[in-house]
């Protein structure tokens, strides 16, 4: 592997860190993150934040960071665009490192588990994902992931693996490979998944959340969860075609039935009202679920092809100064 920079044999490893109103959590991360990272002299670290439109003073924590620690870059969204593209906007952004690490900013990911991630990149792994052993999440959250992830693996045209959030190291292979991937409805750790080369599990135990709430109530979950099955998967398009032939193989059985109790045994012809009935409103009813698939694919065509900038950035702060006129949009 060519380094970024021949002359300076130092390995630059990036930190990707997506933060939405976790001011309260801030502070005793980067403490806790720094303390982890201070057992590898020999890296060069980049905290690259991203502050995803934060209502509270996330952002003025983060700039406060800054003034202590110049490995600290902070990127301010124009709004929230949520945690995908967040981290989308900080690998974006990384600057030429050898390693990418994502992370969540409540503490749920330990810092710890990041530094072992190091050691198994450094034997040649190209991307450690941290795959949860143990989640101390509702039992809501922790039945509603168990069916999605059985589902997703059902239906997924890739294997992506279960019970693995966003908490990873990319070799910087990978990340040139995951930002060419500019799909609006993201789904990054199918993406990962999809873009291949060498990955491992990791397995950790994830923490409670340092303080504050969640940023992905089930609204979020539940759209999340549907941009992974559709983003990965034609199994629902193809469902409706399958479904077709069954109900026209059924028809074609009940139209035999009809003639054969009127060609034979016409005295118990006539009833059936009831059946009709029932049989109209269920077919209407299938019809509309199915076309309402078809809809879900239609409408990601729909904002696909509208290629709109993946986000546009209000402040850029790294290196030594805040230049606030100098905003990059990418694309
Ligand atoms: N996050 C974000 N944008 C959002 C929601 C969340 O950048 O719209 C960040 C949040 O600050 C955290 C990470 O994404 O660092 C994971 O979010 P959260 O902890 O709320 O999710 P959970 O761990 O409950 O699944
Ligand atoms: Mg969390």
């Amino acid at each position: 592997m060519t380094r970024s920079n021949e002359h300076d044999p130092t390995r630059r490893v990036s930190y990707v860190l997506p933060v939405y109103n976790e001011s309260a959590n801030i502070p005793a991360f980067h403490a806790a993150l720094v303390e982890a990272t201070e057992d590898r002299p020999d890296l060069a670290f980049e905290f690259v934040y991203v502050d995803d439109g934060s209502t509270d003073d996330s952002l003025g924590e983060l700039l406060e960071l800054r003034r202590t620690d110049p490995r600290v870059t902070v990127l301010g969204l124009s709004r929230n665009v949520g945690h995908q593209v967040a981290v989308t906007a900080g690998l974006d952004a990384a600057t030429e490192p050898d390693a990418v690490i994502v992370m969540d900013t409540d503490l749920q990911d330990p810092p710890q588990v990041s530094l072992e991630m190091l050691r198994i990149w450094e034997k040649g792994v190209d991307v450690v994902y941290a795959q949860r052993r143990t989640r101390r999440d509702s039992a809501f959250k922790r039945a509603t992931a168990y069916g999605f992830y059985w589902l997703l693996d059902k239906v997924a045209s890739i294997e992506i693996p279960r019970n693995v959030g966003d908490f990873r190291l990319m070799d910087r292979r990978v990340v040139a490979e995951v930002v060419r991937y500019r799909e609006r409805d993201r789904f990054l750790r199918g993406i990962v998944a999809h873009v291949g080369f060498r990955q491992e599990a990791l397995l950790f135990d994830r923490d409670e959340r340092h303080a504050g709430t969640t940023g992905y109530p089930l609204r979020k979950m539940l759209a999340f969860a549907t941009s992974g099955i559709l983003g990965f998967s034609t199994v629902p398009l193809r469902m409706i075609a399958r479904l077709g032939y069954a109900l026209s193989a059924a028809s074609l059985a009940g139209a035999a039935y009809v003639l054969w109790v009127r060609l034979f045994v016409p005295e118990r012809a006539v009833p059936g009202w009831a059946f009709l009935g029932v049989g109209m409103f269920l077919l209407s009813g299938l019809q509309l679920i199915m076309m309402g698939v078809i809809g879900s694919y239609v409408g990601r065509v729909y904002v696909e092809v509208q290629q709109r900038p993946l986000y546009s950035l209000a402040l850029a702060a790294r290196g030594g100064s805040a230049d606030r006129d100098r905003t990059a949009s990418r694309r």
